[in-house]
């Protein structure tokens, strides 16, 4: 799923700023892994970063495509999904937005809820730890795996509010 050259605009953009605004040098090498991430709205992991890139650059590795990913998510530049999990997501969509997931295929898509946004915690999640961000997680099966099955796609979506706890 590609982001809108606008929207890819606006990003690469953003990203210069920051790495300006936080001193990090803006290398070829890092401007094309932002590029990878930013220019699907897939959510993809490092892996799937990597072949995108090397079509580019045949020469980078993938340990320096972790490296990257994990420096711009430590200056807050990109982010990632949940908790660290085996295959962790890299996310360039730094304005405020929700997850919408794929049970069947694993994709990850944005969507944008201002009431969401302000959704209000239950006291239990206080007692829990300091919340900096909450962002709402639906589950469902994607359009594309609904149409590749006969079999009736699931209608029973859960829906999860999750509170992800960063310093
Ligand atoms: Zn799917
Ligand atoms: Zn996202």
């Amino acid at each position: 799923m590609a982001v809108p050259p606008h929207e890819l605009a606006r990003r690469l953009q953003q990203f210069k700023d920051a790495c300006r605004q936080a001193g990090v040098k803006l290398t070829h090498q890092r401007m094309e892994i932002f590029r990878e991430v930013a220019q699907t709205g897939d959510h993809p992991d490092a892996e799937t970063i990597y072949r995108g890139v090397r079509e580019r650059i045949p020469t980078m590795s993938l340990d320096t495509v972790y490296r990257t990913l994990w420096l711009l998510s430590d200056l807050g530049l990109i982010t990632t999904l949940g908790p660290p999990r085996e295959r962790t997501r890299f996310d360039a969509n730094l304005s405020r937005h929700h997850h919408f997931v794929c049970v069947r295929c694993g994709v990850t898509l944005d969507f944008y809820s201002e009431a969401f946004d302000e959704l209000k915690l239950p006291q239990s999640v206080m007692a829990l730890g300091h919340v900096e961000t909450t962002h709402v997680e639906v589950r469902g099966v994607c359009q594309r795996c609904a149409s590749k099955k006969q079999a009736k796609p699931r209608t029973s979506r859960k829906k999860e509010t999750k509170s992800w706890l960063r310093n």
